[in-house]
């Protein structure tokens, strides 16, 4: 039976609708599924990226951030990706990842402290901690104004905690303002400051404290720069915004490790600072109101010393004769003068690793690598692949279960497997960690305090 127009009237209304369905499906379901799917697809491939990542630092035994970092609580953390995305390191390394939907450290150690991930956190989901629950972390004992418990020994930086070159250059000149509102000038020899490192806070006291026209010395056990002028070559750096007494406010923005140390050397060279370079503070004593300061070259009297010599430490010396050699050094500074030349490294780090396979890429250098353990467990998966295609491609001799013996002009003495093994050498790289500073704030009675993974 058929129907008459206006029974047939609801017929178009249906079919009206049902192209209306379509419509509204094609508008809003299927880019609704595409976009849940390519969330998902993003997701999962994070996901694995950041699994990938975290087992690869697990497998090499770089668990441990060296100096404060985040902890992510997982009942706040809502995915956002935030901190991902604001972490200054990234896409260098990936320090933090996303594990099932959830912000994690997933490369402890590539962690240098930059906090901007707490910031961009809009949960609060991100507490900064010094320290793990396995390897607790030595802050010392410090006020607002940077004086430690033995009233006159300040310290500025790194040591202090908070690492980055901007916080280096901020405290270092605040501590220097303590010092000075704190001062009663005299008319004797004493100095009013001797400031201890020429890293990023040592710098910058120096300069505040030419500002502030106080007598002080600078000390400094190496070069130019602290930490920074260990950077791998060419690495960018992110410094930001720092006041620099004698100059003001600077931008350094994001630059290069030669940039910025070139900028710092042409400061130095316009200001005049002086600072004492190769010349290392063993130790340093109360005398009356006022300190003995024993350097490797002389003795100094002040009446406040300001510590700036970062959290690294000092280079471990292996104590073997002959290391006083002017061929012996501890860290590889310009790659192209081992050219032609026999070389021994001593190390199982990612330093000594780096060290050995970049040098024995230059024509004609003969480099052998000696390291006291059975393997090389604790270094990024990337050295250890480029360590054993040299290795197959017989240009670097690695030498594990082996100790260097002693160092003369032109050969080296190795005990290897209980023998011994004489091998010709131009130069010695020393890559054997370092001393921490601890020994040394506990002469002098500066009190630390070890923190496992609190704030
Ligand atoms: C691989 C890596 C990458 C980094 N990248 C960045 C970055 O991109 N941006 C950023 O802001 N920060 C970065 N940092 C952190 C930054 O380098 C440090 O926070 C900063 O250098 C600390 O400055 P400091 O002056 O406190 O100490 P340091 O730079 O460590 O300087 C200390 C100085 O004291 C000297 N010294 C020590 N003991 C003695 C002694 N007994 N006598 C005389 N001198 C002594 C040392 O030789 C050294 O020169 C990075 C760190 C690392 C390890
Ligand atoms: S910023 Fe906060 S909420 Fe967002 S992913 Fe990171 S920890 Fe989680």
């Amino acid at each position: 039976m058929r129907e008459g127009p206006q029974r047939g009237w609801p017929i178009h209304v249906q079919v009206n609708d049902a192209m209306s369905d379509t419509a509204a499906l094609m508008t809003y379901a299927v880019p609704a599924v595409a976009i849940v799917a390519a969330y998902g697809y993003i997701q999962s491939r994070l996901h694995r990226q950041s699994t990938a990542v975290r087992d690869a630092a697990h497998a090499a035994g770089l668990t441990e951030p060296p100096a404060i970092h985040p902890v992510i609580d997982p009942n706040k953390c809502i995915g956002c990706k935030a901190c991902i995305n604001v972490c200054p390191e990234m896409p260098e390394h990936r320090v933090l990842g996303m594990i099932r939907g959830k912000a994690e450290l997933i490369a402890p150690s590539d962690c240098i402290g930059h906090g901007a991930c707490r910031t961009a956190c809009p949960v609060g989901a991100i507490t900064l901690v010094f320290g793990t629950e396995r390897r607790g972390m030595d802050i010392p004992d410090v006020g607002p104004d940077f004086q430690t418990n033995v009233p006159g020994i300040y310290i500025a930086g790194e040591l202090g905690g908070m690492g980055l070159i901007r916080n280096a250059i901020e405290q270092g000149r605040q501590a220097i303002a303590y010092i000075t509102a704190k001062r009663t000038p005299r008319q004797d020899s004493v100095l009013d400051v001797v400031i201890v490192g020429a890293g990023p806070a040592g710098f910058s006291a120096s300069l505040a404290a030419m500002e502030q026209k106080l007598r002080f010395a600078t000390i400094e056990q190496d070069s130019f720069g602290g930490m920074v002028s260990h950077y791998p070559r060419g690495k960018l750096v992110m410094a930001g915004t720092a006041h620099l007494p004698l100059v003001g406010k600077i931008n350094f923005g994001n630059t290069s490790k030669e940039e910025l140390l070139a900028y710092w050397q042409k400061v130095q060279h316009d200001t005049r600072v002086p600072i004492s370079f190769k010349e290392r503070v063993i130790a340093i004593n109360r005398d009356g109101e006022s300190f003995r300061i024993q350097t490797s070259a002389r003795e100094i009297q002040a009446r406040n010393v300001l510590l700036a010599i970062g959290r690294r430490g000092t280079p471990r010396q292996l104590g073997v004769p002959g290391e006083d050699l002017s061929k012996v050094t501890y860290k590889l500074m310009e790659p192209e003068q081992y050219s032609n030349r026999r070389v021994l490294i001593v190390g199982g780090g990612d330093s000594a690793l780096e060290a050995a396979t970049t040098i024995s890429e230059l024509p004609g250098s003969g480099v052998t690598l000696s390291y006291r353990a059975e393997a090389f467990s604790r270094v990024k998966p990337a050295n250890r692949e480029r360590l054993q295609a040299a290795a197959e491609a017989g240009r670097i001799k690695v030498l594990l279960r082996s100790e260097l013996v002693s160092i003369e002009t032109d050969r080296v003495l190795l005990r290897h497997e209980d023998r011994h093994a004489t091998l010709d050498n131009d130069a010695v790289i020393i890559n054997a960690g370092g001393v921490l500073p601890t020994t040394f704030l506990n002469s002098i009675g500066v009190k630390i305090a070890t923190k496992y993974g609190t704030a």
